[in-house]
């Protein structure tokens, strides 16, 4: 199958330089020429499926084309090593919990099949790849781990300074080896933009296979999008209309999501749930679109105020906001509603929902549904990943895996970067 360039569709290139060069050489996104509709029989035998059987089955339907069977079993069995619950809090009320990968983040889905399509797409290629990653928490240390030893790849990671919690930034700048984390004297948007800049420099491009591993590379979308199969799938068979409310930052889950609709996925309503940074909300509200700054939040991965998926959402609807609004709806929250958030989840279920996910579940609970509907929030992140916030709104304590116990141990290692890409350059230059 071919992959266009949003920006320029008839420039058309194929998986394997759609995933290794993540953006085209006009900065645009790449989409899949169609997207396929899973058959009947698909749907029909859904509830008896394993994740790693729903996730070979969606993703031969796309990537088949392109990659053989056996290979495309074996990107799904190594990187889908980890469950994906869904859990029923009460009668008409599920969250999916996403969080059980190395590194307790929905990340470490997206990044270890993309580090799987990598290996596939490099293993008689001698090239080396720099992986440019900027993170507002959990994409770089995903990322890291995802990619940690893996032959021709080096990572290079922006984040910035002060506005990650601790956990993400022992996560960030403990893995060493082939993982450099670089420390921005900056916010998000200022990392996100040296990394852009990089992306557009000729010199910088010819000396290095530079490319990205944020959501803008579509080899994250992909598997993305399993999961929502997945939690039909546990759902079993309902005849209830299903909600979906996503935590949304640069909005590729929810974009994962929209795709797995359009592959026939019966989903009755998305909820596009997020903080103060609330530019897609907006749009949706009044069909405008105006990025902002970034504003800081409790609910950190997802202070984004330019989202780097909106132009997918709108390919996927044609760019028709009546057919968005259709199918999407936009909430946002305070900090405060954040909390408060989080305290009924845990008054009412004994739930410790992270911040992003509680946020998630505000947004069920506003979206007026009603004993007829079937609400699923999902859950992005461990709250131990956010334990001050979560111990503070729910009065209890947070158990902290061993995981990050082990590495909230280890010496932090990140090179300080000021929010200058004339320094960015030099520093990338001597490195490699
Ligand atoms: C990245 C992240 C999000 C936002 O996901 P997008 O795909 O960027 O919308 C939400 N919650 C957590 C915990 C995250 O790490």
């Amino acid at each position: 199958m071919k992959y266009y360039d949003i920006k320029n569709p008839d420039q058309k290139v194929s998986l394997k330089e759609a995933v290794i060069k993540s953006i085209s050489s006009e900065s645009g996104l790449y989409m899949p020429k169609h997207i396929p509709v899973m058959p009947d029989s698909f749907f029909a035998k859904l509830p008896d499926l394993s994740l790693q059987e729903i996730a070979f089955e969606v993703s031969n339907a796309i990537l088949g084309e392109d990659i053989p069977p056996e290979a495309l079993k074996n990107i799904v069995n190594e990187s889908l090593t980890f469950p994906i619950p869904l859990k029923q809090l009460d009668e008409n009320l599920y969250v999916l919990e996403l969080f059980h990968g190395p590194t307790l983040a929905f990340k470490d889905v997206g990044a270890r099949f993309m580090a799987g399509l990598f290996q596939y797409f490099l293993q008689d290629d001698d090239r080396e790849v720099v992986i440019l990653v900027a993170t507002s928490g959990d994409t770089g240390s995903a990322v890291a781990n995802a990619f940690y030893d893996k032959k021709g790849v080096k990572v290079v990671i922006l984040y910035p300074s002060g506005k990650v919690s601790e956990s993400q930034e022992k996560q960030l700048t403990t893995m060493g080896g082939n993982i450099t984390a670089f420390e921005v004297n900056g916010n998000f948007d200022d990392c996100q933009h040296l990394v852009k800049q990089a992306f557009a420099d000729p010199e910088l491009n010819r000396k290095l296979n530079l490319t990205s591993a944020n959501s803008i590379n579509i080899a994250r979308l992909f598997p993305q999008s399993f999961y929502y199969f997945h939690a039909l799938a546990q759902l079993g068979t309902v005849a209830n209309p299903i909600v979906i409310s996503v935590p949304s930052g640069n909005f590729g889950n929810l974009t994962a999501g929209l795709i797995a609709g359009k592959m026939g996925l019966p989903v009755h309503q998305f909820i596009a749930a997020t903080n103060i940074n609330h530019v897609v909300p907006d749009y949706l509200k009044d069909g405008v679109f105006n990025p902002q700054q970034t504003q800081h939040t409790i609910s950190n991965a997802m202070d984004v105020g330019n989202p780097s998926n909106f132009p997918r959402m709108l390919e996927i609807y044609q760019k028709q906001h009546l057919s968005i609004t259709n199918d999407v709806c936009g909430f946002w929250c305070t900090d405060e509603e954040t909390r408060s958030a989080m305290a009924e989840i845990y008054k009412k279920y004994l739930y410790q929902a992270d911040p992003h996910g509680a946020i998630a579940y505000a947004g069920l609970m506003a979206s007026g549904i009603t004993k007829d509907h079937i609400g699923i929030f999902i859950e992005t992140a461990h709250p131990a990943k956010f334990p001050e916030e979560v111990e503070k709104s729910t009065n209890s304590i947070v158990q902290i895996p061993d995981s990050l116990k082990n590495c909230m141990a280890l010496e932090k290692n990140a090179l300080a970067l000021e929010n200058s890409y004339l320094d960015f350059k030099q520093k990338l230059k001597h490195m490699f």
